[in-house]
């Protein structure tokens, strides 16, 4: 018993209307076999509605069954529908294996520390999955991964499988989004100290090593600023582009400068997608209808007409976005009006990728 044997097996069903295989038109995903419970699992999904859909589950199921005869095999599947599916844009390279069935690859990134983008891409990634997209988020800033606290898996290990002959890790699936974080094999105490090429290779691993499946998008945080190890991962890794975050600041600003030449340099040479500014202002809540530009008033939005990118978002200084950051409760899993500003970017993103 094999997921190679169940595919084989599926391949049999055919679709009445669209006269195509299940397997072939894209519709089974993450098989799971155990041969000791004699278990099978897998996703069976409708890109719409489908009033067949319960007929061609019982032909699924009896295909596999078919496939074991004798075996009393149990068969699992979740039936779905997922309307939105970003196709497969990566073009892979010996060693990228764990991101064949990613559609978009997307580094975070950021000229300085501290100007939130954690917290973008922590709430980018949950809005995304919010809108129907399968969605991975790499945490590759090595020096502070702040992904497991954000999400409140600090305690989760995750498990490493190594059936293909290659270690490769299981990512935490938590609030819809698969995780992926340095700091899941560090102690809290533990400073992280690597350096150099050491550091470039961790980072790559959270990357390559993963068993991200099928993902419409794979976030990357990256560390922030722009140096050795940032080239080493834009060059290694099949970007479809990055997002810089920034805060309206000057001094922030001037770093953003930097980033962008870097993704631009003709080494790199990957798109950037747009700039999200981050603490655009603060609205107190007794004054709902005044700004205070804390930071300066539309410092992304000036830069980003001064170097032709585009303006994803503007996202305002919230202390419940602190707040649930701390706590591992993302704001963008939470339906209010405090949430919009990261749906809203996610909607931004899809329409700058697919059009
Ligand atoms: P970075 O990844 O750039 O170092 P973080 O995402 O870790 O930055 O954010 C730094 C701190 O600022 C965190 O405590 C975070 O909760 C807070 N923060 C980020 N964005 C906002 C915002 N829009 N409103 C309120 N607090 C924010």
């Amino acid at each position: 018993m094999n997921i190679g044997r169940v595919e084989e097996a599926l391949k049999s069903v055919v679709h009445p209307v669209k006269e195509r295989d299940v397997v072939s038109l894209g519709m089974i995903e993450d098989i799971k076999v155990d041969p000791e419970k004699k278990a099978v699992k897998f996703k069976l999904v409708f890109p719409s509605p489908d009033a067949l859909s319960s007929s061609i589950k019982k032909n699924c199921e009896q295909a596999v069954r078919d496939a074991f005869p004798g075996q009393d095999i149990k068969v699992g599947i979740m039936e779905l529908v997922r309307e939105r599916k970003i196709e497969k844009k990566v073009n892979l390279e010996m060693g990228q294996e764990a991101l064949a069935n990613v559609g978009h690859i997307i580094a975070i990134a950021s000229g300085k520390g501290g100007v939130g983008k954690s917290t973008v891409a922590v709430n980018l990634a949950i809005a995304l999955s919010k809108a129907g997209y399968r969605v991975g988020l790499a945490d590759a800033d090595v020096y502070g991964p702040s992904v497991p606290k954000m999400t409140g898996t600090e305690s989760e290990a995750p498990l490493v499988d190594d059936s293909s002959g290659k270690e490769m890790i299981i990512p935490i699936e938590k609030y819809g989004v698969k995780w992926m974080s340095i700091g899941y094999f560090a102690k809290p105490d533990q400073p992280l100290i690597w350096r150099g090429p050491m550091a470039s290779n961790a980072l790559k691993q959270m990357v390559l090593q993963v068993i991200w499946g099928e993902l419409d998008f794979l976030l990357i945080d990256l560390p922030p600023g722009t140096g050795d190890i940032h080239i080493s991962i834009v060059k290694d890794i099949p970007l479809s582009g990055a997002i810089v975050v920034s805060t309206p600041q000057a001094v922030a600003l001037a770093d953003v400068e930097k980033g962008i030449n870097m993704f631009r340099s003709k080494d790199i040479n990957k798109p950037i997608l747009g700039l999200v500014e981050n603490m655009s202002w603060f609205t107190p809540a007794e004054l709902p209808h005044n700004k205070y530009y804390i930071f300066g008033k539309e410092g992304c939005k000036k830069m980003a007409e001064r170097f032709g990118i585009p303006l994803l978002g503007q996202i305002p200084i919230i202390q419940s976005i602190r707040e649930s950051g701390d706590n591992g409760v993302p704001i963008a899993l939470q339906e209010r009006e405090d949430s919009a500003a990261f749906a809203s970017l996610a909607t931004k993103l899809v329409a700058t990728l697919t059009h």
